[in-house]
């Protein structure tokens, strides 16, 4: 390519228009920040400084001034809602929903962050008819699946099978899951309120729902051991395996207690020692030592004992361990061993929870739904040693 005079005029040229367009923009900026109050900048300024509590103070200044900062609305209510000030958060979005002229997407948004603050501040009959509201609006997806939210916390489990069989074919998101828990909840109710054949027909649609849950079977079970069923009962939780083996945790006292019913205990530790063979694990493991230590002595339980504490180390199994040992100790040796016991047993009660596995959340008992995140299925089915 050959040098031409005339690039040497066009770089200065370029470098002029660069220079302008960096003052009109730096123009428009500060032409931009005149045109708003004092208070953003000071908002700003506290913000940088990490002081929240202060930056909001500001920001309200400026909403207040301005009323027209509609984002800063948003943001202002959003804050409010995560930081726990409901009636906050509220009363900011109701100032946007009382404003004339706004234009009909920042309404409709504003009407479901309404809804969102009541959800959380536990108003579940304001949050319904505002999400009620939206369902003929384009906000008709997060309606219905804070609808659904909504439903569960209150407990209507009809409507939350509906909603939740909308939710599915609109978002083409499987929720058969959820739906078969919903079916399990409605049970239940039945089974409480003494309708053992209406409880079996929501278990049934349950198992329709989603052949998976192991909780219909669970329930089943039950339901026949309830009505003295043994056989039919022990059938429901075996199933339980071709599902979920870690579930059998919760399954193996159930169904030792049946065999018991039926006067076949022997044949239920048989079993129970085969599970224990193909699915070990501390809660399996504790069944089987009550079991084994009923039918067939303190040897047989303590040597069981040994054997676990070899495969995974646990204050409980030690416990189990010193409990067997007990039996057979001379009188002189039974004291020490017997305070030994107490302080590990009553430190692994203490110990032993179940857990969330997705937001941590611990607990003596096991959730279907965990209590804190409200996720289904969420629990780990065996209890483990945790520290605090
Ligand atoms: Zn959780």
């Amino acid at each position: 390519m050959e040098f031409e005079l005339w690039w040497l005029l066009a770089f200065p040229l370029f470098f002029a228009l660069g220079w302008l367009a960096a003052r009109v923009d730096i123009k428009q900026v500060v032409t931009e920040s005149r045109a708003l109050p004092n208070s953003y900048f000071r908002g700003v300024n506290f913000l940088l400084n990490e002081q929240p509590d202060k930056a909001i103070e500001a920001f309200l200044e400026v909403v207040k001034l301005e009323p027209e900062t509609i984002d800063l609305h948003f943001a202002l209510g959003g804050l409010f809602r995560r930081r726990g000030e409901f009636d906050r958060a509220i009363r900011m979005h109701e100032n946007l929903l009382e404003r004339e002229g706004l234009a009909e997407e920042q309404r409709l948004r504003a009407m479901s962050e309404l809804g969102q603050d009541y959800l959380k501040a536990g108003l579940l009959d304001r949050a319904e008819q505002v999400f009620t509201r939206l369902l003929d609006t384009p906000q008709h997806g997060v309606a219905r699946t804070y609808l659904l939210e909504i439903y569960v916390q209150e407990k209507d489990w009809q409507k939350a099978i509906d909603a939740a069989r909308i939710l599915e074919k609109d978002t083409h998101k499987p929720l058969n899951a959820e739906i078969a828990h919903f079916h399990c909840e409605l049970a239940l109710l039945e089974a409480a309120k003494g309708n053992p054949d209406a409880a079996g027909k929501a278990l049934a649609e349950a198992l329709k729902a989603n052949r998976q849950s192991v909780r219909a079977n669970l329930m089943a079970g039950d339901l026949d051991a309830a009505a003295g069923r043994h056989e039919a009962a022990i059938a429901d939780w075996r199933l339980v395996e071709t599902q979920s083996a870690a579930h059998m945790a919760l399954v193996v006292d159930r169904v030792l207690g049946s065999y018991r019913q039926l006067g076949r205990l022997p044949e239920g530790v048989q079993w129970l020692r085969a599970l224990y063979a193909r699915q070990p694990s501390q809660d399996v493991f504790g069944a089987l030592y009550l079991a084994v230590s009923e039918t067939e002595g303190a040897a047989a339980a303590s040597q069981l004992a040994r054997e676990e504490l070899r495969r995974s180390p646990s204050l409980r199994t030690l416990d189990r361990l010193l409990e067997a040992q007990l039996l057979d100790a001379a009188p002189g040796e039974r004291e020490l061993l017997q305070v030994e016991k107490g302080l590990i047993a009553a430190h692994s009660q203490r110990m032993m929870r179940y857990q969330c596995g997705s937001c941590g959340f611990k607990a003596k008992q096991f959730f279907w739904r965990c209590p804190a995140c409200g996720r289904w299925d969420s629990f780990d089915p065996e209890r483990r040693e945790a520290e605090n």
